[in-house]
């Protein structure tokens, strides 16, 4: 299948008085058509902000470079005109949040309709009627009630997939969904992991790039996993040997500070962003660290997966 986003050598820092927040710090992904890839790291790590870049809704303190080419399309250089086409057209954004990403003063179904009048033409009955569709499809029933229902007449499993009913309606080519699991409890996770399933079931060429730190969710869904840790993406592997066999020293800790895996707390301090670790970012909490880990490791190759670390050389 043929890579429909590639980012390259992407750098973000954000100005806050006279500091520099380098969120950002030379990140290089692909996602091929039909793929999921699973961001994994700690909160912190620069996750969301690499979502939030690719669709152009940083804030304006940022400083951002590199590439980010969508379909052909550089991104990092269209016209804002021309990326608010793309955004919720081509590439849709659910939101970390569901309780505070819709807004609590229109009903659920003109929300959902909305993106749809927009940019698919469609006009507003029309919009109303797949609205329809769509909520019922991902399980908010009776869906033609609901769809006349506010957000606050929605437990908050049913916003959620509200959310996501909001962001398939457009028939996207990439979906990044920001902790799509964050603070919900494991029935409802088993929910989300089946509407994702479903969302792919029925529509093979649809790319999702999950942002989570909630590694059994990506376990079920990935293709391929990329870890991030301060900044940087440290390792990116398929699925099939990731969770089993994790490469970089910071995945291993990261697997290992599962509940299945003895809670084993990683050592040392989360990095700053301010002033990150020369060399390798790791090197700090790592019990491998050699003096060749304070210059930067490039990549290396191991049985088909990239990994920056010495260890691999
Ligand atoms: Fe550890 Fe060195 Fe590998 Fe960094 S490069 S993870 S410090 S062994
Ligand atoms: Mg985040």
């Amino acid at each position: 299948m043929n890579d429909l986003l590639v980012v390259k050598n992407l750098y973000v820092n954000f100005l806050v008085e006279d500091v520099s927040v380098k969120a950002v710090n030379g990140v290089s992904i692909s996602i091929k058509e039909g793929e999921t890839l699973c961001l994994i790291g700690e909160s912190g790590s620069g996750k969301s902000v690499l979502g939030l870049s690719i669709l152009r809704l940083l804030p304006e303190n940022t400083e951002i470079s590199g590439e980010i080419i969508f379909n052909g399309k550089n991104l990092l250089s269209l016209p804002e005109k021309e990326m608010r086409k793309i955004r919720g057209k081509e590439i849709a954004w659910v939101p970390q949040s569901p309780s505070t990403s819709l807004n609590p003063v229109l009903k659920v179904g003109y929300q959902v309709a909305e993106p749809m009048m927009l940019h698919l033409n469609l006009s507003k009955k029309d919009a109303y009627e797949r609205t329809v569709e769509l909520l019922d499809y991902f399980g908010i029933h009776p869906a033609r009630r609901r769809a006349g229902e506010y957000p606050h007449q929605y437990s908050g499993g049913m916003r959620q997939r509200a959310l996501v009913a909001m962001g398939t309606s457009t028939k996207p080519k990439l979906i990044i969904a920001d902790e799509p699991t964050k603070g919900i409890d494991v029935i409802k996770k088993v929910r989300v992991v089946k509407l994702f399933e479903k969302i792919k079931k029925d529509n093979n060429k649809l790319s999702l790039l999950l942002i989570t730190h909630d590694i059994p969710f990506a376990k079920k869904l990935a293709d391929r996993v990329a870890v991030m840790y301060c900044g940087q993406v440290v390792e990116i592997s398929k699925a099939e040997t990731f969770f089993e066999e994790p490469l970089h020293p910071y995945s291993k800790s990261l697997l290992n500070s599962l509940p299945s895996k003895g809670l084993k707390p990683i050592k040392g301090h989360p990095p700053s962003m301010i002033n990150p670790p020369k060399g390798c970012k790791f090197h700090p909490r790592c019990e491998f660290a050699t003096d060749k880990c304070l210059k930067e490791p490039p990549f290396f190759e191991c049985n088909g997966n990239l990994v920056r670390c010495y260890l691999y050389d």
